[in-house]
């Protein structure tokens, strides 16, 4: 029997985009069809998440155009992982395998031939590993290869330059079904879930139209969200630095009480001054980073749901 592949594709505000790269999706799933490598009810599925320009109506437009396009329509911004995994879960029960990808053609979809060969193979999960950076510019391409570092000293487990250019089995998707976190980091959370894994290298090429959504504000945002929902690690760095300054002041006491002893102590306010400032820092940053886990245990208590679908391409609204 041949997998059934659902191609899932998150889009906000790409309707320059769209148009260029859904046919280039459909024909990949053509080629592979033709292979014989997948299924002929395989689809590339479009999740709308709540884009205000035009980018649903083109979908629907896609949908009836041709019957191997999907698409689902979220209530609202809920961003690009949110949007991502209700794609997913969509797809779980209607495929054997999904495979994630940006809507912007910036990622070489010649990779997916690789890539179902691999599931033949035997993995359930293929990560997109992105052989090299020179599409992106300087500026991207060294935040991007810091925030991977950063999110490895930090603890977060996460495989080095793959984003989430994926593919994931309905059987991971069924277990990952269970995690029901709403700070979602995909790609830190799919190796979590364990099964055999494997690369596919390609080569990442510039937004075909249209501009990136993330910028630098967001990207932070992302590295921030990986750190603190994969890792407590932060907090412990904290702990060990309070030893550390504790020992510190600890030998500044010893320092003065001696000086005072040999009668050598002279008003330095200058010195007190900046002690008192680092401490202050490093208190504020620390309640910062503790707020920023309490935060994230708020909102995970309130379960809220991550997405939620208002309209699809089958079920359109009257
Ligand atoms: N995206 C989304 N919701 C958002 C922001 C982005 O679904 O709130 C989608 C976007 O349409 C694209 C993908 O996520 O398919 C990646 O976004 P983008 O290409 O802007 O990011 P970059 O490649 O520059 O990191
Ligand atoms: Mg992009």
């Amino acid at each position: 029997m041949k997998p059934v592949l659902y191609i899932v594709i998150p889009c906000y505000n790409e309707e320059e985009v769209l148009p260029i790269t859904a046919p280039m999706f459909l024909e990949k799933l053509n080629t592979l069809i033709g292979l014989e490598k997948i299924a002929p009810d395989s689809r590339v599925l479009f999740v709308n998440d709540g884009s205000k320009d035009r980018t649903w109506e083109i979908i629907c437009g896609l949908a009836e155009s041709d019957e191997h396009y999907k698409g689902i329509c979220l209530s609202r911004n809920r961003g690009h992982q949110n949007a991502l995994l209700g794609g997913l879960m969509t797809a779980k029960d209607r495929c054997d395998i999904t495979i994630s990808i940006d809507c912007d053609g910036q990622d070489d979809i010649n990779a997916m031939d690789e890539m179902v060969d691999a599931y033949l193979d035997g993995a359930e999960i293929v990560y997109g590993v992105r052989s090299s950076r020179e599409s992106d510019s300087f500026f991207k391409r060294t935040t991007a290869q810091g925030f991977y570092k950063l999110l490895n000293v930090m603890g977060a487990e996460v495989v080095y330059n793959h984003a989430d250019y994926r593919l994931v089995s309905s059987r991971v998707l069924q277990e990952f079904s269970n995690f029901k976190e709403v700070n979602l980091f995909l790609r830190g959370m799919f190796p979590m879930v364990g099964f055999k894994s494997t690369c596919v290298y390609y080569e990442r090429h510039e937004r075909l139209a249209g501009k990136s959504h993330y910028p630098l504000k967001k990207m932070l945002a992302l590295a921030f969200d990986g750190i603190t929902s994969l890792s407590i690690k932060p907090i412990r760095l904290i702990t060990i630095f309070g030893f550390f300054v504790a020992l510190l002041s600890g030998v500044g006491i010893l320092w003065s009480v001696g000086t005072a002893l040999a009668g050598k102590s002279v008003a330095g306010w200058a010195s007190m001054v900046c002690i008192f400032c680092f401490l202050g820092g490093v208190q504020l940053i620390s309640i910062g980073i503790i707020g920023e886990y309490v935060g994230k245990i708020y909102l995970e208590t309130k379960g809220r749901p991550r997405y939620i679908i208002s309209e699809t391409t089958d079920e359109k609204k009257k």
